[in-house]
C-alpha cells in the first residue's frame, strides 16, 4: 500500500485520452469501463470471470451495502474486497443518488438526508461525513463525494441551489476524508444542463480540490443529444492531469461519444442488466434472443467475439436456456455483454493511442448500421 493514486496520460487524439490510473491495488487503463457490483456481486459473475473480460475496476453501491448486509459488518469481515473475493481496485459511490431514487420518506436538509431503507423501512441517514465513513468502512480504493443529483424536470434555480448545496457538501467530504495514502477521493461537478453553473461547481472543486473529478447529473433521462452537448465543454473546465468520470453510462454510442469528449471513466449496469433480461450487446448492435427466429440458428451470437458464450454455444441454445429460464442463461449473455464492452474500451484506447480514434468511432457506426440492415 505505499504507492500513492496518481495518473498518468499517455496519448491525447482531439479530445479524447488514454492513459493510466495507478493504484495500490492495480493499474486503471483509461477510458476505463467499470462493471457495477451493486451487492458485492456483478450478478450472473464470478469475479474471476470479470477480470476475465478486461476490467481492471468494480463499482459497489453504498446505499445497497450499507443496509445489506451493513458497511461495519463488512468491515469485520475484512472489507469489500475480500468479502466479494475480488482484489483489484473498487471505486463506490456515495449513497446520495440511490437515496434519492430509491428510499422512502427522504427528507433533505443542510446536513444531509435521513431516509427509510426500502428494504426494511429501518431509518439512515447519509451525510458527507456519514458516507465518507461508510466507504472507509468498505475500503473503497476510489470514494466518491456525497452530493445531490436533483430530480428532473428541474428549473434553473433549483439546478443551482442543489448544485451550490452539492460544493458545500463537498468540502465537508474532503474534510472528513481526510488524508488516507493510496486512496483517492473523486469531487463531484454538477449544474444540470446549463454551462455557467458546470463552470462554477468545477471552479468550487478544483479550488478544494481533488485527485479525480466526476460529472455527474448526465444520464439522468435528459437524452444523448442534452447529454453530449454538456460533454462538449464539461470536461474541459477539469484539470487536465486528473481523471474524468462520467457517472452511470452508458450504451456503447454512448461510451464512444463520451470517449470522443475526453471522459476517462464510465459505469453503467446495462451489459449486466441486459444479460439477464435476453438481450445482447454487439458490434453489430443488439440482440434480442428471446426471439423466435434464433430457435433453430446455429451461429453465435457474434462469429468473432472470443467469449464463452460465443465460441461454445449457437443462438439457438441461448434462445432455449434462456426461454426455459435457465440460471445459465443470465451467465453466458452477462459474460458476453461484458466481454464486449471492455473489447469496445480496448479499441477506443488503441485507437486513441494510434491516433486513428477517427477511423475507429467511423467503423464503429458502419458496423452498427450494417447490423441494421441484416436485422440482427
Ligand atoms: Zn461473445
Amino acid at each position: 500500500m505505499s504507492e500513492r493514486f496518481h495518473f498518468t496520460l499517455h496519448a491525447t487524439d482531439g479530445q479524447a485520452r488514454t492513459g493510466t490510473i495507478h493504484t495500490p491495488r492495480g493499474e486503471i487503463r483509461t477510458p476505463a469501463f467499470m462493471p457495477v457490483g451493486t451487492a458485492a456481486t456483478v450478478k450472473a459473475m464470478l469475479p474471476e470471470s470479470v477480470r476475465a473480460t478486461g476490467a481492471d475496476i468494480l463499482l459497489g453501491n453504498t446505499y445497497h451495502l450499507m443496509l445489506r448486509p451493513g458497511a461495519e459488518r463488512i468491515a469485520r469481515l475484512g472489507g469489500l474486497h475480500r468479502f466479494m473475493n475480488w482484489d483489484r481496485p473498487i471505486l463506490t459511490d456515495s449513497g446520495g443518488f440511490q437515496v434519492m431514487s430509491l428510499a422512502a420518506l427522504r427528507k433533505l436538509t443542510e446536513d444531509g438526508v435521513t431516509f427509510s431503507s426500502h428494504i426494511d423501512g429501518s431509518k439512515h441517514m447519509l451525510s458527507p461525513e456519514t458516507s465518507m465513513e461508510i466507504q472507509r468502512l468498505l475500503g473503497s480504493d476510489i470514494v466518491m463525494c456525497f452530493d445531490e443529483c436533483p430530480a428532473l424536470p428541474a428549473t434553473e434555480e433549483a439546478v443551482a441551489q442543489s448544485m451550490r448545496l452539492s460544493m458545500r457538501w463537498a468540502q465537508r467530504s474532503r474534510d472528513a476524508f481526510g488524508d488516507r495514502p493510496g486512496h483517492a477521493l473523486f469531487g463531484i461537478m454538477q449544474g444540470g444542463v446549463t454551462r455557467d453553473l458546470r463552470e462554477e461547481s468545477a471552479e468550487a472543486l478544483k479550488s478544494i480540490g481533488f485527485d479525480g473529478y466526476a460529472i455527474g447529473g448526465l444520464a439522468v433521462g435528459e437524452g444523448q443529444e442534452a447529454m453530449f452537448g454538456v460533454l462538449d465543454y464539461a470536461p474541459g473546465f477539469l484539470p487536465a492531469d486528473k481523471p474524468r468520470y462520467l457517472m452511470g453510462v452508458g450504451k456503447p454510442d454512448d461510451i464512444v461519444g463520451a470517449v470522443q469528449r475526453g471522459v476517462d471513466m464510465m459505469d453503467c449496469v446495462l451489459p449486466s442488466r441486459s444479460g439477464r433480461t435476453g438481450q445482447a450487446w454487439t458490434r453489430r448492435g443488439q440482440v434480442n434472443i428471446k426471439n423466435a427466429r434464433h430457435a433453430d440458428d446455429p451461429r453465435p451470437l457474434d462469429q468473432d467475439c472470443t467469449c464463452p458464450a460465443c465460441t461454445g454455444y449457437s443462438r439457438a441454445y441461448l434462445h432455449h436456456v434462456f426461454r426455459a429460464g435457465e440460471m445459465i442463461s443470465g451467465m453466458l449473455l452477462t459474460w458476453h455483454n461484458l466481454h464486449y464492452f471492455q473489447e469496445l474500451m480496448e479499441g477506443l484506447r488503441n485507437a486513441i493511442t494510434q491516433g486513428r480514434l477517427d477511423d475507429f468511432v467511423a467503423d464503429f457506426h458502419a458496423m452498427r448500421a450494417e447490423g441494421d440492415i441484416l436485422a440482427l
